[in-house]
């Protein structure tokens, strides 16, 4: 690798700072996403982890600066792609960023492509939306192609429901990297797809990752998923990371009681089957969030009068990584890592 290859790839491609997210204007404001930091660089899928309503899909929607609702908006930080802030860009200078610099795919394909247009001019969309116009066709072949899709000129001409789940969601990601983005950022790309079909469009994700040079956000509430894909992953919880690591520790040994309990979830197939989450309880409502630390209503660790009164900062762990808990260097967080590993089969 070159010099200025080896140096492109230590800077961030993305770079989002100390972002915070309201939904609601003045005093009825609610802060969904609060003071969240995390980078990722060319080539490398980066997952950011956790359950319905911990606010991993509305930092996606800050990062595109494409809320689905007018009253939500970015309160406060930076979400810096190649050293531009996005949040800061006028619409057209956004809207010619969307796409050119960063595609995003989402969970349910169905819902993002127009059912009375063929697949292949839905791919390019973006491209005439760009101002292109010549070599239209060969682009789109050469996307499907991409895409592993089979008889690429017959599918261009077909209709979405003339395709499989998997199909349309190749669809959709072709249609994001038209313009070749650096970054795509992937909101629960797999979870409406039968689990064949899941494990292909992974596999596929990684493929573009390494072919691509592509910079990925996975955005996902399941961390089975992130072991298979990612090199880092963030862990989310009430609109706050929790959690953040290169995937090897985090999975070996993770620090906080909430990573503890959704690894313990997907290690254990019974409850994997059953619930998805063994952690009792569920993510407070947006906005309305615990004293002290937020986790600690659910946390089986939890100590009075320190837990449920003062808010633990995010703070680097020794050696690598970074977790928000008062107890993550007690004994006490270790061993709950212990008993939880032991009630799980081998
Ligand atoms: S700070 Fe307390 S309540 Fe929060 S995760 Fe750590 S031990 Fe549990």
């Amino acid at each position: 690798m070159s010099q200025q290859h080896q140096q492109q790839h230590a800077e961030p491609l993305l770079e989002v700072r100390g972002l915070s997210v309201d939904i609601g204007r003045g005093s009825n404001a609610l802060r969904v996403v609060n003071d969240l930091s995390l980078t990722v660089r060319r080539g490398e899928a980066v997952g950011l982890v956790g359950e319905s309503g911990s606010g991993k899909s509305m930092t996606a929607f800050a990062i595109m600066n494409l809320f689905p609702s007018p009253l939500a908006r970015v309160a406060a930080g930076q979400v810096l792609l190649e050293g531009r802030d996005l949040a800061q860009l006028a619409p057209a200078d956004l809207r010619s960023a969307r796409g050119a610099q960063v595609g995003m795919v989402f969970q349910d394909p169905t819902s993002y492509l127009d059912p009375l247009m063929p697949v292949g001019r839905q791919i390019a969309e973006p491209l005439l939306a760009h101002g292109r116009t010549e070599g239209l066709q060969a682009r789109v072949l050469e996307l499907l192609d991409m895409m592993e899709l089979p008889n690429a000129a017959r599918v261009a001409r077909q209709y979405p429901h003339e395709l499989s789940g998997g199909m349309r969601q190749r669809i959709l990601i072709a249609a994001a990297l038209a313009m070749r983005p650096a970054l795509l950022i992937a909101d629960e790309p797999t979870t409406a797809l039968d689990v064949t079909v899941q494990a292909g469009i992974l596999k596929l994700l990684m493929r573009l990752r390494k072919e691509l040079d592509l910079g990925i956000l996975l955005i996902t509430h399941d961390l089975a998923v992130v072991a298979e894909t990612c090199q880092r992953v963030n862990v989310m919880y009430a609109g706050q990371l929790v959690e953040s690591n290169t995937v090897a520790p985090l999975f070996a040994a993770p620090r906080h009681p909430y990573t503890q309990g959704l690894l313990g979830s997907i290690l254990n197939p019974q409850s994997r089957a059953q619930a998805l989450f063994s952690i009792p309880g569920s993510v407070p409502i947006a906005g309305h969030w615990p004293e002290g630390c937020r986790f600690h209503p659910r946390c089986p660790i939890a100590r009075g009068g320190l837990c449920d009164t003062s808010a633990p900062p995010l703070l680097q762990a020794n050696g690598s990584g970074a977790d928000r808990c008062h107890l993550s260097n007690e004994p006490a967080a270790a061993d709950a890592w212990q008993r939880r590993k032991e009630t799980m089969p081998s």
